[in-house]
């Protein structure tokens, strides 16, 4: 039976075929890493046109944008809406299949809802704001680039242009529901090692190789999942130049995650004086480059903001389920600058493959939870 139009809730009231065009339109915008300028564009057209003042703040390899949608109550926590504007790889080409209430592509490219599903929401939620004429406070947007390539635009962020403290980023994966609470803090390094050059053929007794350090200190750093907390593992490995040639330099590249800065540091301490001790050992010399990626974060169930986005889920009979994540995302970096930030699931699945899919409901299922977040976010100041 149909709803009595007089009863409708405004709050519920998304236009689910205007949401699917509006991912169908962004998904044939091709947007690798640092090629946002098409998606920008066709952002900002989309954003001044629903009233808000938009930003775009260059920072030489891209740029980010954000926008400002001016409350119309008072006495509100301003609230930050956030995605990525970049896909994980290019998808020109792109062919679209929608069947059965969902859409994918033909397997000729990934799909991109990783993170255009998000944007494609949070662009109906304020449609929805704007059309109902519903109140609300400040809300900020912000659509990064480069966060395939290392949360490249996050970090480059302007945040001095933000006045949110409280942000959600819609870039998980899964059921609609899913809310990340926890996410690791990630240090990356290269190792850098340097042998002796010689004739391999001719006078092999004057080389000392590289390669061979290196496998020995691979085969005896610790690696793969260190305890429950942390991760490590080396990724990458260049070195070598033709095989007679004893090998003077290769570089090795890893990473270390921990949601446990304790175990973190310790992990981090026995790779780097196991890798020293075995260079010595065979004669080599090492220098080590670490880098910290991303701080972590931790957000407790009974945090305030995390009890309204499970209010608004089971208020629409959605299940929230909250989850530790293994990886970064824009959120470390806004946590890290004093924006509690939650990830939640846009109904993306199985981002970064050619079998990538949305369900076409959970388009509108998630741009129902946004508005019941902007709803909530009006009318209770306490968050
Ligand atoms: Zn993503």
């Amino acid at each position: 039976m149909a709803p009595d139009k007089t009863t409708v809730d405004p709050w519920r009231s998304i236009n689910p075929v205007r949401l699917i065009d509006t991912f169908i339109e962004l998904v044939q915008i091709n947007s690798p890493s640092f090629n946002e300028h098409e998606i920008g564009a066709w952002l900002i057209e989309r954003l001044v046109a629903l009233g808000l003042t938009v930003d775009s703040q260059n920072y030489g390899a891209s740029f980010n944008l954000t926008g400002r949608m001016a409350g119309t109550v008072r006495a509100v926590e301003p609230v930050m809406l956030s995605c990525h504007m970049d896909t994980v790889e290019s998808t020109k080409g792109l062919k679209l299949i929608r069947e059965g209430g969902i859409i994918k592509t033909d397997g000729g490219t990934i799909l991109g809802a990783d993170d255009k599903s998000g944007i494609a929401e949070i662009l109906e939620a304020l449609h929805v704001l704007k059309e109902q004429d519903l109140p609300h406070g400040d809300i900020e947007v912000v659509f990064t680039s480069a966060e395939e390539r290392g949360l490249v635009g996050a970090k480059n962020l302007n945040f001095g242009s933000l006045k949110s403290r409280i942000a959600l980023v819609l870039d998980c994966s899964g059921s609609i529901g899913r809310v990340v609470l926890a996410a690791p803090t990630h240090d990356s390094y290269v190792m850098r090692i340097t042998g002796r050059a010689a004739h391999a053929g001719i006078e092999p007794e004057r080389g000392t190789s590289a390669i061979k350090a290196a496998a020995k200190i691979i085969s005896e750093v610790p690696d793969g999942r260190i305890d429950p907390n942390t991760t490590a593992n080396i990724g990458i490995i260049h070195g070598g130049t033709a095989t007679n040639i004893v090998p003077k330099e290769v570089t090795l590249e890893g990473e270390i995650r921990s949601h446990d800065a304790d175990s973190l540091e310790r992990t981090k301490t026995v790779i780097f004086d196991t890798a020293r001790r075995l260079a010595k050992k065979n004669q080599v010399k090492l220098q080590i480059e670490e880098n910290r990626q991303y701080h972590g974060f931790h957000i407790g169930e009974a945090d305030e903001f995390v009890r309204l986005i499970k209010d608004v889920c089971e208020d629409l009979s959605i299940t929230p389920e909250f989850i530790v994540y293994g990886g970064g995302s824009d959120a470390n970096i806004y946590n890290s600058h004093g924006i509690k930030s939650l990830v939640i699931s846009s109904g993306m699945q199985m981002p970064h493959t050619t079998d990538e899919f949305i369900k076409e409901e959970d388009l509108s299922k998630a741009a129902l939870i946004l508005l019941g977040v902007l709803r909530a976010m009006a009318f209770d100041s306490k968050v």
